[in-house]
């Protein structure tokens, strides 16, 4: 029983074939990094995974939880615990960061039977988990992502993760101006919610991220398909010779 089966995936994107015949599966409890050259499609395989619209899926199947992923929407799979953080940080000005997570969260709990929290152990929630991701308390109240800095918004992303608590969350570091400061935030958010239960996919150009999630499988997409696995010394090796040597096997 895996977390996630991907079966020979096809996708376009505006009439462009963008994943030509990507596998691979992910069993409870793992981290799997997912590195690749430029334009590779590791965004597009989170924004098909999840659901994003623009994304048309030409082929293949994808199990998520013993489920045809395929089958349920947008909304449906964030119920099912499927998480996608920073690939495209929304702004909702006028709603606040508080308003939204304790929405998020009342759905979660109505979702899974439990009764939903009152504004004051919702606040008592809100402010520890604000705490684990030193981000002070006044995000709460301001804007979701209004006005917010990249690596506020990174802490804001692993904050909603800490309060969703999905089941598959997948991480696609998009820009490069992480400091290393909110690389230890989300590292560290990241490892505390390690658990036998939970699989995490990290999307990353950067090998210095794997330093703080040390991950058990490290896969390189390139050409729409992974075209090799290994474990987390390959990271090192990819730093060291770059992917060229990779995308003419892959051809
Ligand atoms: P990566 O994340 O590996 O750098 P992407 O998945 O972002 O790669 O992109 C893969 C290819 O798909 C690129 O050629 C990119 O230009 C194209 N692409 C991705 N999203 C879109 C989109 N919304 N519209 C048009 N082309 C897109
Ligand atoms: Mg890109
Ligand atoms: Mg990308």
């Amino acid at each position: 029983n895996f977390m996630l089966r991907i079966t020979d995936l096809h996708a376009r994107v505006e009439e462009k074939d963008i994943l030509k015949g990507l596998n691979l599966t992910v069993n409870p409890g793992e981290v799997h990094a997912i590195m690749g050259p430029n334009g590779a499609g590791k965004s597009t395989l989170g924004n098909v995974l999840s659901g994003r619209e623009g994304y048309e899926v030409t082929g293949g199947s994808v199990e998520f939880k013993g489920r045809d992923l395929f089958a349920l929407d947008i909304e449906e799979r964030a119920r099912e615990g499927l998480f996608l953080a920073f690939q495209y940080p929304v702004e909702i000005p006028g709603v606040s960061n508080m308003e939204f997570l304790k929405a998020a969260v009342d759905a979660k709990r109505k979702h899974r039977g439990e009764p939903e929290l009152s504004a004051v152990e919702f606040m008592k929630l809100a402010r520890d988990a604000s705490k684990k991701v030193s981000l002070d308390q006044a995000f709460l109240k301001r804007g979701v992502n209004e006005g917010f800095s990249g690596g506020e918004k990174k802490r804001n992303e692993i904050l909603q993760m800490m309060l969703l608590e999905p089941g598959l969350c997948i991480l696609d570091e998009t820009d490069s101006g992480l400091d290393i400061d909110a690389l230890q935030v989300v590292a560290n958010g990241v490892n505390a919610m390690r658990s036998p239960e939970r699989s995490f996919i990290v999307v990353t150009h950067y090998q210095r991220l794997l330093d703080y999630i040390v991950p058990d499988y490290v896969h390189v997409l390139a050409n729409g398909k992974i075209v090799k696995t290994g474990g987390k010394e390959l990271a090192l090796e990819l730093e060291e010779k770059g992917y060229s040597w990779l995308e003419q096997v892959a051809v």
